[in-house]
């Protein structure tokens, strides 16, 4: 873990917060914020320095890249808050392989077909922990057409020779 940078200036903490030892920013009084902005939509270059959001960081091609958050970003007024890591720590976003693309959507896979009777891989994810199948397979509450992908025809049916 790498230490923690002392407070820039500006720093605003909440003494009924738990994690007030992080500095708190709201909208651009981060440091860099404007020219992260700028960048992010294509209208500068990525800042070497100053503080990015996870998503900010994203849409500059970065991640986190391992390092502890530095600061908050306050938004909505102080009702919500996210937050800031050092652009200087980050690394290049990570691509997914096709291999780790195959691995994520066979997870998927698992989560959205149903085991019962009808084996259809639905859209969303069943309630197999709770159910077991799908509602339909569960209860006979028809499935709504298009929330789900037919089975492959041969599948199971000992049509297949
Ligand atoms: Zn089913």
């Amino acid at each position: 873990m790498r230490p923690r940078r002392p407070h820039p200036a500006g720093l605003d903490v909440d003494p009924y917060d738990d994690d007030g030892a992080f500095p708190e920013f709201g909208p651009d009084q981060a440091p860099g914020a404007v020219a992260v902005r700028a960048a992010v939509r294509g209208k500068g270059p990525v800042p070497s320095a100053g503080l990015a959001t996870r998503r900010q960081l994203r849409a500059l091609g970065l991640s986190p890249g391992g390092q502890e958050p530095v600061a908050r970003l306050i938004c909505r007024g102080g009702r919500r808050w996210v937050w800031l890591y050092e652009i200087s720590f980050a690394r290049p976003k990570r691509v997914p392989t096709l291999a780790q693309e195959r691995a994520l959507d066979r997870a998927m896979a698992a989560r959205q077909t149903c085991p019962g009777p009808c084996g259809r891989r639905y859209h969303h994810c069943l309630p197999l922990r709770t159910l077991g199948t799908c509602l339909e397979c569960h209860d006979g509450t028809p499935a709504t057409p298009g929330t789900y992908i037919s089975p492959p025809a041969a599948a199971g049916h000992g049509l297949a020779v």
